[in-house]
């Protein structure tokens, strides 16, 4: 299956993965809730009356695709249940990157959608239109044959393969039908529409149920499109709170100040004024929050009725203080003399019996403790002869 404006590789780690989830999902749920799942997608659960009180659609979602977050997944053609006998199409899962922004405000992707669709003229018999099928004549109708396994000349035994002459169908077509040409299926493109709602997590998947490939006798399965948030270059999200770096200058941070410190992801400025409300005197330092109440990502919830009416619920938005120290530069133009008067004063010796002079270079940290040589080596002497050791630990 293959889409616009996004088309996903095969990721074989991602389908191990995914292979891991799937399996945890059989335990989870029970074996009628899953063959209704597997006839009739998610519009079969909410029928009511299946897998007790307790189970959503969104909540079988979770257990079917893992919860949100985690690691991306980057394939499509999964099928649930892998082996066991199909009566359900493949889904495809395909990874969606969206801005913050997007998820700030919301988005309305549209997309075409090329799919393969049962064929309409012969409804996926593959036969001219008014033909029945004859019965195969390879497994007698049986859809499997039995065949011999051969190992070094000799047989050693039988094992049941599905019929390669009529693929497991059990039948055979006398006359193909023609706009298949005895195919079964055809191509299709579908406009589509995925909706990106304000406040989605990470992670979120957004499901086209029963829009996967068709094939014939079979419900087809789902298109999920997995939301990927993309990073900013100013803002962090947690859930749905943001985070702001915000650099001040010394003057800022001494004296206060009143301007716009940052653009949201709609565009507007945030005006911030540091002397607001018994907040006169306050000197800013690196290192300082603020919060401010109801300007973080809207609080998106599962049921859609519920965010709809009233006003929008939002987290808060976190701004984390930086201040900006002066160039030195900056320090040749100033009298130098004047500002030492004004600041406070430096701090006086502390008491010493002897005192040396330092002599000392710019310095990196990261060479903390490098000195101590002979102790590194020993270490990598011993990772390198147990390394096989090491590991079984
Ligand atoms: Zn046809
Ligand atoms: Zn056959």
């Amino acid at each position: 299956m293959q889409y616009h404006p996004d088309k996903n590789p095969n990721n074989p780690e991602a389908h191990a993965k995914f292979q891991e989830i799937a399996a945890a999902y059989e335990v989870l749920v029970d074996d009628q809730t899953r063959e209704m799942y597997d006839q009739f997608g998610l519009d079969g659960l909410s029928g009511g009356g299946m897998g007790g009180p307790g189970v959503s659609p969104e909540d079988l979602f979770e257990h079917l695709f893992g919860g949100g977050g985690g690691p991306s997944f980057g394939f499509a053609g999964f099928g649930p249940g892998g082996a066991r006998r199909r009566r359900r199409g493949e889904d495809s899962i395909n990874p969606y990157e969206v801005t913050l922004e997007e998820l700030y405000v919301g988005k309305t992707v549209k997309m075409q959608l090329e799919k393969t669709v049962v064929c309409n003229a012969c409804s996926g018999s593959g036969g001219k239109p008014g033909t029945k099928p004859k019965q195969c004549s390879r497994c007698e109708g049986e859809g499997v044959i039995m065949s011999t396994r051969a190992v070094g000349g000799a047989t050693v035994g039988f094992s049941r393969i599905t019929c390669p002459q009529c693929k497991g169908s059990g039948k055979t077509i006398r006359e193909k039908d023609r706009q298949c040409k005895g195919e079964k299926v055809g191509k299709e493109r579908k406009r589509v529409e995925i909706n990106i709602e304000a406040g989605m997590p990470d992670g979120h998947r957004i499901v086209l149920v029963g829009e996967g490939d068709q094939e014939p006798d079979m419900a087809a399965g789902d298109v999920v499109f997995v939301l990927q948030q993309k990073e900013h270059e100013s803002f962090e999200r947690s859930g749905s709170d943001l985070l702001a770096h915000v650099r001040i200058t010394l003057s800022e941070a001494l004296l206060g100040f009143s301007r716009v410190i940052l653009t949201h992801l709609d565009g507007r400025g945030i005006r911030f004024d540091s002397r607001r409300q018994g907040n006169e005197k306050k000197i800013y330092k690196s290192g300082d929050t603020v919060v401010i109440k109801g300007e973080g990502m809207p609080v998106w919830k599962k049921d859609r009725r519920a965010s709809m009416s009233g006003p929008v619920e939002k987290g808060d938005l976190f701004v984390l203080f930086e201040v900006e120290m002066p160039t030195e530069d900056w320090l040749e133009t100033v009298d130098v003399q004047a500002l030492k008067a004004l600041l406070p004063p430096g701090k006086p010796d502390i008491p010493a019996a002897v005192v040396e002079e330092a002599k000392f270079e710019a310095g990196d940290l990261s060479a903390f403790g490098d000195g101590d040589e002979d102790a590194w080596e020993d270490e990598e002497d011993y990772s390198a002869d147990d390394s096989t050791q090491c590991r079984n630990q």
